[in-house]
């Protein structure tokens, strides 16, 4: 069975108020469209994604969506919802049975609630989540603000994205959608065709976004998914010994002393990550009684820091870190220094910040007999 992912992210977005379009707004540091790209990318049984953008961001595409597993095609949408799920529908694989239409804007659905409308579409021919109602719900005709009747709840439900088909269900949906009949979802139209569609258990959290206020709340629920560690480490300071700071040799007559390599702004790091991740700390990890760590490359470390952090679930967003050091300067080196340790993290230079501090002279670090740091990391949950 080959399951495809059509992601709709073709709108501009206008209902949020925001000058880019919404599925483009950054939310804890990747976009709505990145991260609904990511689950699909992360679930074990899609094969092949397929993204529709507005036309005029089809240029920059590749850049928008990102680095992916699975190969992605990138198509222009139409002016209305129908069109652009029929743009790229059009330029789903042959291979595909299965096809799944995403809206962008639901950036937290979970692997579970893809596992069960994939269940039910090769059981039904087409499924979507969906989740009860808690509100009462009144009948008010347009036009008029009287109620015309009360709806029994437990009949209604809101329906979710993705929505599931059959390759042929979708085709016989999307040819529907062509015709002059207006949606807002597929489901609605491979209904209108006669097919049976089965309801799903949706999540909560797989939310639409689609007012400044869906941007606001969501970036608050964010943050719960974020956490923040900080580590410390000094070296003493000896002769002959090279100084290597997040991987960079500078140029000194000393260097730290120790059992791996001293890397004060590696060790104050990878400390941070744990103790974010509550994954205990470097000392448990590499205990300078394993000879495994001798002389060993705190970017090496780091690295492996990296990948407890993510055995716990998480992954780095950002890491700050000030240097105490009386010389050399640490200014023409800054920038080696943060390309270097952006890559062990896996982010952005641009979110990491590498900061020097003299100690003026006192106590040992400013008698030059020491280096220190200190650091700051923050973590997100992993596919969050
Ligand atoms: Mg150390």
């Amino acid at each position: 069975m080959t399951v495809a992912v059509i992601i709709v992210a073709g709108g501009r977005g206008v209902r949020a108020g925001t000058a880019v379009p919404k599925q483009l707004i950054d939310i804890g540091g990747r976009t709505m469209l990145q991260r609904s790209v990511g689950a699909f990318d992360a679930h074990p049984a899609v094969t092949s994604i397929v993204v529709v953008l507005p036309a005029d961001r089809l240029r920059d595409g590749k850049a928008l969506v990102g680095p992916t597993r699975l190969p992605v095609t990138i198509v222009a949408g139409g002016s209305r919802r129908q069109d652009s799920v029929a743009a790229g529908a059009a330029a789903v694989g042959a291979d595909a049975d299965i096809v799944l239409v995403h809206d962008a804007a639901r950036p937290f659905v979970d692997q579970a609630t893809i596992d069960r409308v994939i269940g039910a579409t090769v059981r039904v021919g087409a499924a979507l989540p969906a989740v009860p109602v808690s509100d009462t719900v009144k009948h008010v005709p347009a036009g008029r603000r009287l109620v015309a009747a009360t709806i029994p709840r437990e009949e209604v439900w809101l329906a979710q994205t993705p929505q599931g088909f059959r390759r042929g269900v979708l085709e016989a949906a999307v040819a529907l959608g062509q015709t002059g009949v207006e949606g807002t979802d597929e489901a609605m139209f491979a209904e209108r065709a006669g097919h049976p569609v089965e309801v799903v258990d949706g999540d909560l959290r797989n939310v639409k976004i689609t007012t400044r206020e869906d941007v606001e709340r969501v970036r608050v629920i964010d943050e719960a998914s974020c956490r923040v560690g900080t580590g410390y480490d000094l070296h003493r300071l000896v002769p002959e010994r090279p100084l290597v700071l997040a991987g960079e040799t500078l140029p000194s007559d000393r260097g730290p002393l120790g059992h791996s390599d001293g890397d004060v702004v590696c060790h104050a790091l990878a400390d941070a990550l744990f103790g974010a991740a509550g994954a205990g700390d470097i000392g448990r990890h590499f205990p300078n009684t394993d000879p495994a760590w001798k002389d060993a490359p705190g970017l090496d470390l780091l690295r492996r820091a990296v990948a407890i952090v993510a055995e716990h679930g998480w992954r780095p967003v950002n890491a700050d870190v000030t240097v105490v050091l009386e010389r050399p300067k640490l200014l023409p080196h800054i920038d080696a220094m943060r390309t270097r340790v952006a890559e062990a993290l896996g982010i952005e230079p641009g979110a990491v910040t590498i900061k020097g501090k003299t100690n003026e002279g006192v106590d040992a670090v400013g008698r030059g007999e020491a280096i220190a740091a200190h650091a700051v990391a923050l973590i997100a949950r992993r596919g969050a």
